[in-house]
């Protein structure tokens, strides 16, 4: 049995918090929400409790968790040596959507870190998430809440739908803000380098730190490179749809989109395409519109995931978007839904 709370970030309701913190505090999982996605957490330094998450998403043991704190205190305990470019991304981003990844302390079991010798730390921001991480005063350990392979879940409906009966408590708490996981900042080089694009973008951190490299894993199908992050090697994102990433002049994306779900109709098969509200009129298929600017996309594309699945299509056409700013992390997610399948026209 999960036990279940329904909780308004306006108006915390302490007692709730107290009963959730008290599963974490048992070496239980509690599921919760974040600005980013809604978290599976655990006690990150116990061992038997992690391992609970990873059963519960059915997630490779080898996909290192993010550790989660309220205070940056925490990190001391948590690692090594925190380095100067580490120190003014804490002082200038968290609490909010970017984790940072430092040499590890014995304390932090090997199962939390995938088996690496590094540690991912994040503070969230979300009112919820804050209220309960300070109540358990213990770093939780808390990847997404999805079975392994599937969207990250950003509605409370979603979470429930998914995961009820496969962890100990959940927290239901409103949508999450950014609706994209968060950045992953790898701080153990000299020269730091994005291992996954999030909310807080390249350019934001090269203003607060100078030369950011991306991961070149990133950038291409993963099949081929050795990803530095191990959970990048991994199926993501996948709905049950096949999803095709439509390239190029919008006028020629409307004109291919409108002839492939014509053909796809003929053929027995519910076609949709996912698109910018100033292209909804465009489309002669069903759309689903993704918001009006790239922090609408971001904070929609997961729930628009999840919902065409809701409503059985089997093809699920998107509109590209710029790679750069939030748009980068936006089109890390659509290339792996897809599976990097483009149409270019
Ligand atoms: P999730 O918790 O589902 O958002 O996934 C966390 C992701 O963070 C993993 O899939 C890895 O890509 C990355 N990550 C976590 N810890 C590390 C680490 N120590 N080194 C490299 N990447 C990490
Ligand atoms: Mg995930």
């Amino acid at each position: 049995m999960t036990f279940i709370s329904r909780i308004d970030e306006k108006h915390i309701n302490k007692d709730e918090i107290k009963k959730q913190a008290e599963i974490l505090k048992e070496g239980k999982t509690v599921i919760f929400p974040t600005e980013t996605v809604y978290g599976l957490g655990a006690n990150a330094l116990d061992e038997n409790a992690v391992s609970k998450i990873y059963e519960a998403k059915g997630r490779p043991s080898d996909n290192p968790l993010i550790v989660h704190i309220y205070d940056k205190k925490q990190v001391n305990d948590l690692v090594k040596d925190i380095n100067e470019n580490a120190q003014i991304i804490m002082n200038k981003f968290w609490p909010g959507p970017i984790t940072i990844i430092l040499k590890k302390k014995d304390i932090v079991p090997m199962r939390t870190s995938g088996g690496l010798d590094t540690v991912a730390i994040r503070m969230p921001s979300n009112p919820i998430a804050k209220a309960l991480l300070e109540e358990v005063k213990l770093p939780i350990a808390a990847p997404s809440a999805n079975i392994s392979g599937r969207p990250s879940p950003t509605r409370g409906k979603h979470v429930y739908e998914e995961m009820n009966n496969r962890v100990d408590g959940i927290i239901l708490g409103g949508d999450c803000t950014f609706g994209l996981e968060s950045t992953v900042l790898d701080l153990t080089n000299d020269i730091p380098t994005i291992l996954r694009p999030g909310s807080v973008t390249k350019e934001d951190l090269e203003n607060a730190i100078g030369q950011v490299n991306i991961d070149p894993a990133l950038e291409k199908k993963e099949d081929n490179i050795k990803a530095k992050a191990p959970g990048m090697k991994y199926k993501h994102y996948s709905p049950n749809a096949d999803v095709y990433i439509v390239s190029g002049d919008i006028d020629n994306v409307v004109k291919k989109v409108n002839e492939l779900s014509y053909d796809g109709a003929k053929k027995g098969l519910k076609c949709a395409v996912m698109c910018l509200e100033e292209n909804n009129n465009k489309y002669k298929c069903d759309t689903i519109v993704l918001g009006r600017n790239l922090e609408e996309v971001a904070s929609n594309l997961f729930n628009a995931l999840i919902t065409a699945d809701e409503n059985e299509y089997n093809i699920v056409y998107t509109e590209e978007f710029p790679n750069f700013g939030v748009g980068r992390a936006i089109m890390n997610r659509l290339l792996k839904s897809a599976g990097y399948k483009i149409i270019k026209v």
